[in-house]
């Protein structure tokens, strides 16, 4: 593995298990495509319903390689998506989801805690912030239909509060929901990969699947070997495109991250060294937070303007940031008051990205032994480990809240074929960049600008949609 973010590099500091690459033929009950949060979730929630189960993950990397190593670390509920959610599965639906959303950040660091995974969880909630004028008061309707219901997970704070608790004057309003956490996220993938080990589960690192074959059962070939399974599940988050059903329903954008050296001294200065996460407004969403080792970790999403041709991802959200320096600009302008500031590293990564802002869940192509769950669109940490809890229910067949729930649906052609998916994803992440320059100047942007943009998915720019007050989303 030559290409590490500061996570990862952290994690395997400690961590030299590595998995043999799979060679020769195997016959399994279950074969899950792809090592990261989606895929050893399952693997996991397989085994503890039936620990009987032949259950393996054959991974094209090493286990948290993918997004799930180099994220931004935010452990969110789906509570911020709640108007996505409702026009997808209706509001009742959309509010069960939606707690079970929160109850799963809190079940996710007692899963940490049984099980011995040190992935620095902690529990202080999630800023959603105004850094513009034109950000201010985003969450109203959010908040609004959650109050219809006497919830209140969110609360708009004042803008004294919103500056205090994010430690620097630029944040000028905000809502704060306090069930979302933070944590280190390869060592949660970590973690989980032991954890997923300990349980029986036969794990293959280095093994990526090169060709799937739909029959009954399916067959997964690999460079050196192939796979029966009865039931094959595909948790292979951008990659998965390479599948037209899935490309049909998904953009691969990519989200770039700079982590600062530590500077735990003015981090306490300035009040901000908790693990609250937050973000702004932005259609290329800011996301920070801080380390347990006093950095902050800095993220922007949509910048670099690498967009796949066609299904094929490969390594090109590989690597440092190609556009680290803007990045990094951007944490300054954030926090002035820091002073200098120096980055230690930065890195990138691929966001599945669906037009609603939301994972789908099901059979690929309606084949009931080959599964897939897809388009978490930069909020993964918490909802893939309720995906795992759908793919194991809808791998075992079971008729329960999981497998019967909103979000296991087929993808609609939701963006074109290609080339105009190619050509015409970049004229809308441009107008989404000078869309985002105009709020920031304060000035209104063209028509044709707020046309284009309006044409990105739910969570980046959906103007003139039921969903232009969602969040920017996390990291897209
Ligand atoms: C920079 C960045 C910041 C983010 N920040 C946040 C955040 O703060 N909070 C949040 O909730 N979400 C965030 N996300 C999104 C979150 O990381 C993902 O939604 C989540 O990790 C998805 O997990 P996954 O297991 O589905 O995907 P991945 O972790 O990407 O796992 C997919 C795996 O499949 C493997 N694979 C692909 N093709 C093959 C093949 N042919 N054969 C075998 N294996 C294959 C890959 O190597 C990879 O390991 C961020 C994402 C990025 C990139």
């Amino acid at each position: 593995m030559t290409r590490r973010s500061h996570w990862l590099g952290e994690a395997l500091e400690d961590d030299d298990a590595r998995a043999p690459p799979l060679e020769g033929d195997a016959r399994v009950d279950v074969c899950i495509v792809g090592g990261g949060y989606t895929g050893l979730w399952t693997a996991i929630r397989l085994k503890e319903q039936d620990p009987s189960l032949d259950v393996m993950v054959i991974e094209k990397d090493y286990c948290g390689a993918g997004a799930s190593g180099r994220n931004g670390g935010f452990v969110l509920s789906w509570w911020a998506k709640l108007l996505s959610l409702t026009k997808i599965c209706g509001e009742e639906e959309a509010i069960r989801l939606a707690k079970a959303s929160a109850d799963n950040v809190a079940e996710i660091g007692e899963f940490c805690q049984t099980n011995n995974i040190d992935s620095h969880f902690r529990h202080d909630g999630w800023l959603w912030a105004a850094t513009a004028p034109s950000q201010v008061g985003l969450w109203r309707e959010t908040i609004e239909t959650a109050n219809r219901y006497q919830l209140h997970p969110l609360e708009e704070v004042s803008p004294a509060e919103a500056a205090r608790r994010a430690g620097s004057g630029r944040h000028i309003a905000g809502a704060f929901e306090a069930t979302a956490a933070s944590v280190q996220p390869a060592l949660l993938a970590r973690g989980l990969r032991r954890v997923a080990v300990e349980k029986g589960v036969r794990i293959h690192e280095q093994t990526p699947m090169t060709k799937l074959t739909r029959g009954s059962p399916p067959t997964l070939r690999t460079p050196r070997g192939r796979v029966h399974a009865k039931k094959v599940v595909l948790a292979m988050n951008a990659w998965g495109i390479r599948f037209s059903e899935l490309r049909r329903g998904i953009v691969v954008v990519s989200s770039d991250i700079v982590a600062t050296e530590a500077m735990p001294e003015k981090l306490a200065e300035i009040g901000y060294s908790n693990g609250m996460a937050i973000s702004d407004g932005r259609m290329m969403v800011h996301y920070y937070r801080t380390t347990l080792d006093g950095r902050i970790v800095f993220g922007k999403g949509g910048m670099n303007g690498i967009l796949p041709f066609g299904g094929h991802v490969g390594e090109m959200f590989d690597g440092p940031s190609r556009r680290e320096t803007g990045v990094a600009d951007w944490l300054r302008w954030t926090y002035p008051n820091l002073g200098e500031v120096k980055i230690q590293s930065s890195w990138m990564g691929p966001i599945d990205r669906s037009k609603s802002g939301l994972p789908a869940f099901g059979g690929l192509g309606g084949h009931p032994d080959i599964l897939y769950g897809i388009g978490y669109s930069g909020n993964g940490v918490g909802p893939s480990a309720m995906g795992g809890r759908i793919l194991a229910s809808l791998a075992l067949e079971k008729k329960d809240e999981w497998s019967q729930c909103g979000l296991v649906r087929p993808f609609g052609r939701d963006f074109p074929p290609e080339p105009i998916r190619y050509f015409g994803g970049h004229l809308v992440r441009r107008a989404v960049a000078a869309k985002d320059k105009a709020d920031d100047a304060g000035r209104a942007a063209g028509p044709l600008t707020n046309y284009l943009a309006g044409l990105a998915p739910a969570g980046l720019s959906p103007l003139k949609r039921a969903t232009r007050k969602q969040p920017r989303t996390l990291s897209d």
